[in-house]
């Protein structure tokens, strides 16, 4: 499991429990997956919802995966530079509170007020915002799954050459 696919299942339900717990147990059990891989590079695959009996649970998992997503791409703050030395300053818009400090670098007088900041930017960090992608592309292809009738599968992706090492497969 790609670690971003891991964090965007980490805090969401399926079944009551963890959507990523799920997956763990599917694909790393004693027992190993049933069916057959999905293609080349992939290991055997299990089955993790399907139609029409996991429809509302997947549903479900689809919803809370997009309003983790918007919860977490919400949080903004105001930026600061520091006019002598560019040192930049960031607050939780939330937390702003008109007032001057000193630049921890440079000691000139900042002021952190709204009308004197940069303007708002996301807190979010590069790889939260690959998660929340990976929320709502997940969110999305359920829907899709269920609409169709389709059960949606898991497996893992095999490390090339890994293999051969090792005579059993190495799963990452
Ligand atoms: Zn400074």
């Amino acid at each position: 499991m790609p670690e971003a696919v891991e964090r965007a299942l980490a805090s969401a339900e399926f079944r009551d429990i963890r959507a990523r717990d799920r997956l763990r147990s599917l694909l790393q059990s004693d027992l190993p997956p049933r069916l057959g891989s999905p293609g080349e590079g992939f290991g055997p695959s299990a089955v993790f919802a399907q139609p029409p009996h996991d429809l509302p649970a997947l549903l479900r998992l689809a919803d809370e995966l997009e309003q983790l997503a918007r919860r977490e791409a919400g949080e903004r703050a105001l930026v600061w530079k520091c006019a002598s030395c560019n040192a930049r300053y960031a607050v939780p818009v939330s937390l702003v509170r008109p007032v001057s400090i000193r630049c921890e670098r440079c000691g000139t007088p900042v002021e952190l007020s709204a009308p004197h900041s940069l303007g708002e930017e996301s807190l979010i960090d590069p790889f939260l915002g690959v998660v929340n992608t990976c929320r709502r592309e997940l969110a999305v292809f359920f829907r899709e799954a269920m609409a169709r009738g389709w059960p949606v599968l898991v497996s893992e992706g095999e490390r090339p050459g890994a293999a051969a090492a090792g005579g059993d497969s190495v799963r990452q």
